[in-house]
Parts: C-alpha cells; structure tokens; sequence
C-alpha cells in the first residue's frame, strides 16, 4: 500500500491537468493536490482551487496572479510566470509531480521537479524532446522517478519493465493516423484548422491536435521514447492502428510480440504514472471483449507525413537537433492555429529549421534554453517569408 501523494500539478486546466484532478477525486485516500500552476485561464483555475485547496498556485500572468488572490476565498501563496511554476514544482509539501505544460514552457519545472528528487509524471513530452539528456541527468542525480503519462510509453512502461535489454529486438508506438489519415498529400497541404482540429480517437489540447495531424506528435513521441527506454532509433518503429486500443507492441528477439490493450482515455496512463506500482480501480469499466470489433494495423506513409521522417533525423543527428526541431514546430503550429500560415508549411518549415542549424551536444538548460529562443525567431522570420 502506498502512502498518500502530494500532488503538483502543472498545467492542470488542460486536457492532461483536468483528467488528472478527474483521478484524484476518484482515489482520495490515496491522491491529494497541494499545487495548482495554470496559464491564462483564470476562472477554471479558481473554480479548481476551490475544489481542492491548493496551498500553492501559479499562474501565467502577474495580472491573473492578482485577480486570483481576490476571488479566492482562502489564502494561498499565488505565484506567477517561469517563477511560479518552479514554486509549485519544488513545492516541499509535494512529493509527485504532474508536468503537463504544453511546450517547452514546461522544460525547466519537469527538470527541477526531477532534480528534485520527485516523483515526476510527464505528459509534457516537449520537456524531454527538447532536453533528455539533462532530463535524464537531473533524474539520476535527484533520485527521484520518471515516469511517463504519454499513453504509448505507459504502456512501453508496462511492457518493458524487469526485461534483459538485449531480449528486446524493437517497440512499436502506435498511432491513430489522425483526421489525414487517408487524405492525398495535396489536400493535406491545405487543410483548414477546423478539419486539423478534428481528431478522430482523442480529445486533446489544440496543439497536441494539430501535431497529430501532421503525425509530428508521434515523431516526438519517437524521441521520447529513445529517451525514457534507451533504444536506438532503429529499435523503434510506428505502427498505423486507428482504433487506438493497441497503445505499443514489444517485439523480442525470438521473434515474440505482446502488446498493451486499453481503452483510448488519458486517465487510464495518468492513474497509472501517479499510483505506479499499485493497480487500483480504473476511471474506466474493464475491456470489453465480449464486443465485436476489428483492428487494422498499417505502416505510416513518410511521403504524406514528412514530419515523422523529421524527427527521425533529428534522432539519428542527436545533440540540439531534436530541440530545434521542436522550436520550429512549436512556432508553425502556433502560425498555423492563428490562421497565418498553411498546414503545409509547418513541415516544410520544420525541415528548413532541421537543415539551417548546426546540432551541438546539449550541455545546460540555459544552452538550450537560448537555443529554443533563436529558433522560435528564425522559425518566426521563416514564416513571415516562406509560409
Ligand atoms: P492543453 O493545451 O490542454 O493544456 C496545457 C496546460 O498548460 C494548460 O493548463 C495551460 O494553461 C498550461 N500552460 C501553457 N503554457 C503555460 C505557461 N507558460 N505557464 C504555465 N502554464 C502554462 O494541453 P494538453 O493536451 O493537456 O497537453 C499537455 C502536455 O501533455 C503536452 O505536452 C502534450 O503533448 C502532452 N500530452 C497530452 C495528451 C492529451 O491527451 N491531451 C496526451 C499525451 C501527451
Ligand atoms: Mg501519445
């Protein structure tokens, strides 16, 4: 039996946030919340703290940080900006961390959290894209835990756990293939944010949506899970299953397979990071395998999808690739939400980012962080000239 944890949790108005508050109050002997950190949605973020009484909340804004602290009807320390979420993040009374910033925003609180010796459950996969191999320092010198809420490296998680290394011959991610699934390249290249946003299996935050559509999400996920498994970008392969019941496949070296089977619902892997390694009752009923049903499995297509192939090679690159790649679609999807840009351009300018930068090892977060920055404004430019 564990005992009670003590929750941050970063960016709980989002998608991830709110299913993760969904399973604190489903197991409240075993999950309390002592942080919340927001962005810019206020009301949401007081209407949670009221719920569950934080002692400690942050928000994006100065400006917010002030409305709260006279709409709440009791007296948190409220923080705002980079500041506040290291203050939720590095709060003493937490002992587990829920990182689920979306972007980069996120990369300094995951690696605090994780320097801090927490428990540290990360959705925010941009944090690890960006910055693995200080994540994975940070890790091993805070002694904490790493554990991932992302669905397929849950279930990489579950899969993997007590192997031989050499006995795993690849994994498999999957992936719903997105609203383009079987769209031309052409109509690919100019579809709107409305049919963009359409995702057919889950129900995201927006820009997560978008790069399910351009199947950047799974590239991303691809490096993270290089990262979190220590496999070679060989070792890992995507794999077309648009039910998104299948969330991963560990292939063996006899040939072997097991996949990890469950309803497409976030609180699932989110329950599983937080009260990892106990199992309690899910937010979900059991699967049902009484249900007829047919699974399709496909390989993806590069040529409609050329993002997948982007994060590939910035895999195999190493070093500042993968952080400049991330920069640069993190300024496109951004372009492409605000309607400036086409949904083509995000990957032609990912590719150009790629091919403009040098990819030198990742040395500190300041490196890093600097980096992110130029590219944001060589993506921004690039746009303006190109997209
Ligand atoms: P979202 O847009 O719904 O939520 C993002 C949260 O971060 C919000 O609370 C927002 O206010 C906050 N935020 C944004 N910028 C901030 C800043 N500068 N400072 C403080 N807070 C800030 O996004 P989401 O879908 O919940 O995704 C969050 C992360 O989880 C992403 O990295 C995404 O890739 C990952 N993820 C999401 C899902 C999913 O089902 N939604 C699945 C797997 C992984
Ligand atoms: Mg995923």
């Amino acid at each position: 039996m564990t005992a009670l944890r003590r929750l941050a949790i970063l960016g709980a108005t989002g998608s991830i946030g709110t299913s993760t508050l969904e399973v604190v109050e489903a197991h409240p002997d075993k999950l309390a919340v002592v942080a919340l950190a927001g962005g810019r949605n206020r009301d949401l973020l007081r209407d949670q703290c009221e719920r569950f009484r934080p002692t400690c909340v942050s928000v994006a804004q100065a400006e917010d940080a002030a409305w709260l602290t006279s709409h709440l009807s009791y007296h948190p320390e409220i923080h705002h900006g980079a500041e506040g979420l290291l203050a939720c993040a590095l709060h003493p009374d937490a002992d587990t961390v829920v990182a689920a910033v979306v972007g980069a925003a996120g990369l300094a609180s995951t690696e605090a959290a994780l320097r801090a010796g927490r428990r540290v459950c990360v959705a925010n996969k941009e944090s690890l894209v960006v910055g693995g191999p200080l994540m994975l320092k940070a890790l091993r010198e805070g002694g904490g835990e790493l554990l991932p809420i992302d669905s397929e490296h849950a279930a990489l998680h579950q899969l993997l756990a007590g192997r031989v290394p050499t006995s795993i011959r690849e994994v498999r991610i999957t992936a719903s293939g997105g609203p383009f699934r079987e769209w031309s390249r052409a109509r690919i290249q100019a579809a709107t944010v409305a049919e963009a946003l359409n995702h057919p299996t889950w129900k995201m935050g927006p820009k997560i949506t978008i790069d399910s559509a351009t199947l950047m999400n799974k590239g991303l996920e691809v490096i993270e899970a290089a990262l979190l498994f220590d496999l070679s970008a060989e070792q890992i392969q995507v794999t077309i299953h648009p039910q998104s019941q299948v969330h991963a496949m560990a292939g063996f070296t006899d040939g072997t397979y097991q996949l990890q089977v469950c309803a497409n619902d976030m609180k699932l892997p989110i329950q599983y990071a937080l009260l990892w390694p106990e199992r309690l009752n899910g937010p979900v009923p059991p699967y049902d395998w009484d249900l007829a049903r047919t699974w399709t499995f496909d390989a993806p297509d590069l040529d409609r999808f050329p993002c997948l192939a982007l994060a590939y090679a910035a895999l195999r690159t190493g070093g500042t690739a993968p952080a400049i790649l991330n920069a640069a679609n993190e300024t496109a999807v951004a372009a492409f939400l605000e309607d400036r840009i086409p949904f083509g351009a995000i990957a032609a300018c990912n590719a150009d980012a790629l091919a403009a930068h040098p990819a030198p090892p990742v040395e500190n977060l300041e490196q890093v962080l600097d980096l992110d920055r130029q590219t944001r404004v060589w993506a921004d430019a690039w746009l303006v000239a190109r997209g």
